[in-house]
């Protein structure tokens, strides 16, 4: 069993002000990049390569770095976790400062890797579920709304600064958000990480969706055609 821990190529980041700020520390803690899940780890090799990413602004790290912690090495390919991105001041992936700024490792491990799979887990309060999976989010906010799958995890591609410039369109490009605090979103997602962390293709990945969630299998399909004009 192979677990290549690879250091982050330029080191810890220096503390910065706005990483610390809005944060609740602990006595001890580490508040900056150099916290130990910041690093990215890799395990396997060859193609497949799949890259997962956690905790990518604000205090979503605290429903949804624990996950990429706990997921067990692929039986093929490769296997990328970044299960800390950054925890400072929220940034929406949707910014263009997002991946130029907190998001700047997640797109320096696209450059290197090249993965045909990638994954963001986010997570959400119950009073932005309407903002996430309404009807209007593409009029409100420009990208399609997030399909409902099960236990309050919604489903949906990931940011079009990053979709559209650095992958290709066969590449299966995926961001889960979890309910905040709820267990059950948690099990549900850990479920879908042992999915995908095998899974060899986008194709495989949609012969899944459409057996085991058609419906929304359905709307992901549709959205991303209107969205990107083909699949
Ligand atoms: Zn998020």
């Amino acid at each position: 069993m192979t677990d290549d821990r690879i250091k982050d190529s330029e080191g810890p980041i220096p503390a910065r002000q706005e990483y610390t700020e809005n944060v609740e520390t602990q006595p001890g803690e580490i508040t900056t990049d150099s916290h130990p899940d910041a690093g990215m780890r890799i395990y396997g090799s060859g193609k497949p390569v799949r890259l997962f990413v956690a905790g990518l602004h604000g205090e979503e790290w605290k429903d949804t770095t624990e996950l990429l912690k706990n997921i067990k090495p692929s039986e093929t390919g490769t296997l990328a976790l970044i299960p800390l991105v950054d925890r400072g001041k929220y940034v929406s992936t949707l910014s263009p400062d997002y991946y130029s700024g907190p998001g700047k490792k997640i797109l320096r491990a696209i450059e290197a890797l090249k993965p045909e799979i990638y994954i963001e887990l986010h997570s959400y309060s119950s009073q932005n579920f309407e903002k996430l999976a309404g009807k209007n989010r593409l009029e409100l906010i420009g990208v399609p709304a997030y399909s409902i799958l099960k236990d309050g995890v919604l489903l949906g591609s990931v940011s079009p600064w990053i979709r559209r410039k650095y992958f290709p369109k066969e590449a299966l490009c995926l961001s889960f958000e979890l309910q905040k605090g709820s267990v059950e979103s948690r099990k549900f997602t850990a479920k879908m990480l042992a999915i995908l962390k095998e899974i060899q293709s986008r194709d495989e990945f949609i012969e899944f969706m459409k057996k085991e969630f058609p419906a929304q299998a359905k709307k992901a399909i549709e959205d991303y055609r209107r969205f990107y004009g083909e699949i």
